[in-house]
């Protein structure tokens, strides 16, 4: 916290102890107030104005302050000056008087609370910046939460000051002329809270939940809206409870569930069971870097005191392996397995015609539509091709027809810094390509801090990949057989020969050829969901690379969840997709995994962390493996174990990174696995050690200053 704001909440906290050490509360009693009335109203009659003034000053100070009392003034106010005057005085001093407690409140404390509870916070802004006024209405029309505390704790959220002071007035006039108007007859009030009789507190509570009906009635108005034009088209019975389009894990996982909780489900695949994971991402690639990271360390035998050790590598064998893989994975994503699951599957391009019915095509003629009562789409993404001039004509390799190769490219140049980018330039320069590694971007990776950065890049380099940073494609030549990239760095143009050019430059949605038009669903880079995954149309729902953020396998298949439960059960109850504890791996060797907070992301948002490093080059199996490189990098709450986020680099990091998922998802902080036995000699023995690395950096100094000191006398 600065200065300035230390010193203002000591005065303020300074004013709020001297207001009881001086028992100034005596002044806004209703006994005193009763026993002045006569006095006030007469200082009232001989100058209204500054007396009004004075009034005024007094109540805006004592609830920006939030001293106890605003309701003994407001009862004056109807005592002196009558009910309209006094409403009208009383509405300006409250509101004005909660807006300075707001702000001050918002200064001194929101940063610090920013820092310490940010990602947490992050939600509740979001919430506030859609729906804060109607809850602040409430509020203030339910005289159940105390007036000062609704001031101080709206200052924290992000609600703009002008909301809050307008939604503020609004909401607290019902009860001020409630109060003002008791106030006429103070002579008559033995008691504050004998104003507001039951019946009156019911009324109120009726018309603080009025605004949230009347958000539920507007949100059915919309519904219905959207479904309007539709209407005629609704059947009166349907033939499944659950269409999903796209086989992928989102869409396997989708109708699984479904199947699980006995909702009769149709999965549609157009194209390939498995999807982009099984046919042309994770399944494939890793099976490609396995044989690549075997050719390497055939190369370096003699780091493992093997004298002479030589492979003669056979790329078209390596890819035929690849395609076994596939193949073997295969019965896993299977219509045998799925049907067999309670899955009705069937391979055809689907078309939403109507929010519930989903038209599919066959082949050879043959169409059918399913009416259902709600459809998830899951039909994930494509590489993105650049419009680059002359790419048509010297061709690319993308994720989708990289797999069909069957001749190493002697030159490779891989477009893209990101971790399919890494990955294939790091597993083809290992297989003997020589690679060509080009990003726009200053550095590869970008997501990652920029050490992990740094890191990757020089593990690419040590494996023969030329790592291009900051250089941009500009178009593709050809010159008879030779192809040419043609690049552009700090002003000035290079070209780059090559045989193959495989652009992995990211990965975009598949919104169109389905139906999404002619429904209206609003799409971006992705389709447009709220938080439940649903569309404009409650009951048609998008999961997977189609409705990102992210793009992973596991992140598909737990969106899947959700969308298999909102839109089969959403009509009773929905549930949020919860992305606060996402993992990922980048599969280069050594392994990048990440979990929660980065520095650059924490940095980003403004959130307190501290930094615990525990270098993997000291762990014991590391250095019996000869792969001692590396760190994890655990990033806590300041003065706690609480986990924000980790990065391990290192070998099998993604595996090692499941114990810091699991203490992120269950809340278990950096103590709970310092006590928990890792086996010896484990690479996982790395999250033991960070976490005493910790644990060293808080020792309690003081009381092991005293323990010395006892053993000292216990010596003697
Ligand atoms: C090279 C590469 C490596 C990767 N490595 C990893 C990794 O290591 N870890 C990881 O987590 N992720 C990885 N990914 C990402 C991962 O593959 C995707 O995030 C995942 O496949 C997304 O699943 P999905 O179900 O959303 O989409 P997809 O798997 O793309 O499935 C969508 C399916 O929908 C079908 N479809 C589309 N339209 C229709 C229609 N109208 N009718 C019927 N069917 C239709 C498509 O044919 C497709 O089969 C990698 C990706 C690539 C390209």
């Amino acid at each position: 916290m600065s200065r300035k704001k230390l010193l203002l909440a000591v005065a303020l906290v300074a004013l709020f102890i001297a207001f009881f050490a001086l028992d100034l509360g005596r002044f806004f009693s209703l006994g005193y107030i009763k026993q002045q009335q006569a006095a006030l109203a007469q200082a009232y009659e001989q100058r209204p104005a500054v007396f009004i003034v004075g009034y005024l000053l007094v109540y805006i100070v004592s609830v920006a302050l939030s001293f106890p009392g605003a309701t003994v003034l407001t009862l004056a106010a109807g005592a002196i000056f009558g009910v309209l005057v006094g409403t009208l005085i009383v509405s300006v001093a409250s509101t004005v008087g909660a807006t300075l407690a707001f702000l001050a409140a918002r200064y001194v404390l929101r940063d610090t609370v920013q820092s310490r509870f940010g990602n947490r916070l992050a939600d509740i802004d979001k919430g506030t910046e859609k729906e804060g006024a109607f809850y602040l209405f409430t509020l203030r029309l339910v005289p159940l939460v105390p007036f000062f505390v609704i001031n101080l704790v709206m200052g924290l959220t992000r609600m703009k000051a002008w909301t809050f002071f307008w939604v503020s007035q609004l909401g607290m006039l019902a009860g001020t002329v409630v109060y003002v108007n008791a106030g006429t007859q103070l002579a008559k009030i033995d008691s504050v809270r004998g104003i507001l009789s039951p019946g009156l507190v019911v009324s109120f509570v009726g018309l603080g939940i009025f605004p949230l009906i009347a958000k539920w009635i507007v949100d059915v108005v919309k519904r219905r809206k959207v479904y309007a034009k539709w209407k005629h088209l609704k059947p009166k019975t349907f033939d499944r409870n659950l269409v999903v389009i796209g086989a992928g894990a989102a869409g396997l996982v989708t109708s699984y569930i479904a199947a699980v909780i006995k909702a009769r489900v149709t999965l549609v695949e157009s194209h390939k069971m498995g999807g982009d994971c099984l046919n042309y991402g994770c399944v494939p690639s890793k099976a490609l870097i396995r044989t690549a990271t075997l050719m390497q360390q055939i190369r370096h035998a003699q780091r493992y005191g093997i004298h002479q050790a030589q492979a003669t590598l056979r790329f078209a064998d390596v890819m035929e392996r690849v395609a076994q893989i596939v193949r073997k994975v295969e019965p896993h994503d299977s219509i045998e397995r799925y049907t067999g699951l309670g899955v009705d599957v069937v391979q055809g391009h689907a078309r939403i015609v109507s929010p519930w019915a989903v038209e599919i095509d066959e082949g050879a003629g043959r169409k059918r539509v399913l009416t259902t009562r709600a459809i998830v789409v899951a039909t994930g993404a494509e590489p993105f091709v650049p419009p680059l001039s002359g790419l048509a004509e010297v061709g690319c390799l993308t994720s989708d027809n990289l797999w069909g190769l069957r001749e190493l490219p002697a030159r490779l140049v891989v477009m893209g810094g990101g971790p399919i980018g890494c990955e294939l330039s790091q597993a083809f320069a290992r297989l003997g390509s020589q690679v060509t590694q080009v990003e726009k971007a200053p550095r590869l990776l970008i997501k990652e801090d920029e050490e992990v950065s740094g890191f990757a890049r020089q593990a690419l380099e040590r494996d023969g990949v030329r790592v291009l940073l900051a250089h941009e494609a500009l178009r593709c030549e050809r010159d008879g057989e030779r192809k040419f990239l043609v690049v552009e760095a700090e002003g000035a143009e290079k070209r780059i020969e090559f045989d193959q050019l495989l652009c992995a430059v990211g990965r975009s949605a598949r919104l169109k050829g389905f139906g999404l038009e002619a429904l209206g669903i609003p799409v971006g880079e992705t389709i447009e969901t709220n938080e439940y995954l649903q569309t404009i149309y409650p009951n048609i729902l998008a999961c997977g690379d189609v409705a990102g953020p992210y793009q992973f396998t596991h992140t598909a298949s737990h969106q899947a969840w959700y969308a298999a439960v909102n839109g089969l059960f959403g009509m009773f109850k929905t549930f949020k997709a919860d992305y606060s504890v996402i993992p990922w791996t980048t599969f280069i060797d050594p392994e990048i995994a990440h979990v929660g907070l980065n520095e650059q992301e924490a940095r980003e948002k403004n959130i307190a962390f501290e930094v615990t490093r525990y270098g993997i080059d000291d762990l014991d199996r590391a250095i019996a493996d000869s792969a001692g490189e590396g760190w994890v990098k655990v990033l806590t709450v300041p003065g706690k174990d609480t986990i924000l986020g980790v990065t391990i680099v290192g070998p099998h990091a993604g595996e090692l990174l499941a114990e810091y998922v699991l203490a992120m998802r269950h809340g278990l902080g950096l103590n709970k696995i310092l006590g928990t036995i890792h086996t010896y000699p484990t690479l996982a023995e790395a999250n033991k050690y960070a976490a005493g690395e910790w644990k060293r950096a808080h020792q309690p100094k003081k009381l092991l200053e005293w323990v010395e000191r006892f053993h000292a006398w216990r010596r003697g």
